[in-house]
């Protein structure tokens, strides 16, 4: 009688639906999911199952929170033994014998001179909440309220809520040239450009009419990351270390992407060997679940009980896991093993710009890799004193090799300025061979959408 049965119907793919009614419902504002369709079922290490059965290598890492990668068992047996001992989750910001295990372990990741007069701030569980509470309280110890920042530099996406709370808002920030490499803006590079951009910062401080009002404090990244991966020189960062001190500016270093072995020390701070004030610190620190934190030196803590509140300030899971990632990258050495494996894929990278004169740079520090993409042929370049010259970026380029990783089975972000630097962010649990496949396929991805007859048009929006 088969013949009289109907004929299947044809279903699209579970994951396939998955994606249709993300598109649907989801907000326009959402990012990742938007140059990565992928539903992750499974994760363990680098690699990210999807529910088309597909592989990833991820290196993107969750915007470079796993620092042991995917479900590590240290970070899985220390969130069971939490649950498992019948320990409260919720507990705002009370003492618990995790969190004061998790503080324990995070002062002694910290450099000695820093962390034996530091005090610990648990903030609501985002990097931006972090950032925030480092300006309350340097305003609340300065009595000022200006700030210096950084051209290219990111630290977080939160505004408003304070203004509408009836706070004080009256943050006005001072932008001030980072030492950028590859597209130095005074035609320098290299340890002039840095020279010439720590003069200028000198000059607009002790200038009385330059405008800019004693500042309470001022906020740096060691490796720009979502700018596109520019490590700043360590004689700079002593620089800005010695301008600040000499003239009673609080230095906050944002170590929310830096922490955590991620570019070849403990924290980036480390490689200058500077002491900042204010350390603001989260995505790693929470072992792949959220938590943030601010550590600062003990005599500015002249805030007001209350100054900083929030209710996700005590994720006993995160800190749990935390401190086990804490515990595991120090035991393991493994932001030794970020720098040298780090070190063996930017050569590897480096050799390869040798036959794309569309990778306009390659750069990085332990495994915080960036590839700038270039159109050689757009005029008309920039002179840089390192580098000759360095043609317009070609942010459209750089989606079409994200979109061949991904159908290589690699994970990659974008980022910079103009959205034209591909990312590498691995676990520091990579594996050599690992290592390997991630420059094979990148580069592998690179040849092919140089080849596509890749869409300006293409470029989405960038974050
Ligand atoms: N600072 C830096 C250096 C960051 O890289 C980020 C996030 N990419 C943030 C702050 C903000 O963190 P979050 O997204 O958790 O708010």
């Amino acid at each position: 009688m088969a013949a009289t049965e109907p004929a299947p119907v044809e279903l699209p793919p579970a994951h396939e639906g998955i994606l249709r009614r993300q598109a649907l419902r989801e907000s326009a504002a959402r990012t990742y999911a938007r140059s990565l369709p992928i539903v992750p079922v499974r994760a363990r290490g680098m690699t990210i199952e999807g529910a088309d059965g597909r592989r990833y290598l991820d290196c993107l890492s969750g915007a470079g929170t796993l620092a042991l990668g995917h479900n590590h068992p240290v970070v899985l047996e220390a969130v069971r033994k939490v649950i498992d001992s019948g320990a409260p989750l919720h507990v705002l910001d009370l003492a618990t014998p995790v969190k004061d295990a998790f503080t324990t372990e995070l002062f002694s990741t910290l450099p000695r001179e820093f962390a034996d007069n530091a005090r610990i701030q648990f903030c609501g569980p985002a990097g931006t909440d972090a950032v925030e509470a480092a300006f309350k309280l340097v305003r609340a110890a300065t009595g000022r309220s200006e700030l210096l920042a950084f051209t290219g530099a990111y630290h977080g996406m939160t505004a408003g809520a304070l203004a509408a709370s009836g706070g004080a808002t009256d943050v006005r920030v001072t932008r001030l040239p980072f030492p950028h490499r590859y597209r130095c803006p005074f035609g320098a590079g290299g340890e002039r450009g840095a020279d010439i951009a720590a003069r200028w910062t000198e000059y607009l401080l002790d200038d009385p009419k330059s405008g800019v009002p004693e500042p309470a404090a001022m906020i740096l990244e060691p490796v720009q990351g979502e700018g596109g991966v520019n490590p700043a020189p360590d004689s700079w960062m002593r620089r800005m270390r010695e301008i600040t001190r000499e003239r009673s500016i609080a230095l906050i270093a944002d170590e929310v992407q830096t922490g955590v072995g991620r570019t070849g020390t403990f924290w980036a701070v480390e490689h200058s060997g500077i002491v900042p004030d204010v350390m603001v610190l989260s995505k790693a620190i929470g072992g792949s679940l959220p938590l943030a934190v601010i550590v600062y030196r003990s005599e500015l803590d002249l805030w007001q009980p209350g100054a900083h509140a929030g209710t996700f300030r005590g994720n006993q899971l995160a800190m749990a896991a935390g401190a086990a990632t804490l515990a595991y990258v120090r035991e393991n050495r493994l932001a030794e093993r970020a720098g040298t494996l780090g070190a063996r894929m930017l050569a590897a990278l480096q050799a390869l710009s040798a036959d794309h004169p569309s990778i306009g740079d390659v750069r990085g520090r332990g495994l915080m890799i960036g590839l700038e993409l270039v159109d050689p042929e757009a005029g008309p370049p920039t002179v840089t004193a390192e580098n000759g010259s360095a043609p317009p970026p070609d942010p459209a380029l750089a989606t079409a090799v994200q979109q061949e990783c991904l159908r290589r089975g690699l994970i990659v972000e974008l980022g910079g300025r103009h959205g034209a630097v591909v990312r590498l962010l691995p676990p520091l649990t990579l594996t050599d061979e690992q290592a390997t496949a991630v420059v094979d396929r990148l580069a592998d991805a690179l040849r092919a959408a140089e080849r596509s007859p890749y869409r300006r048009a293409a470029a989405g929006p960038t974050r």
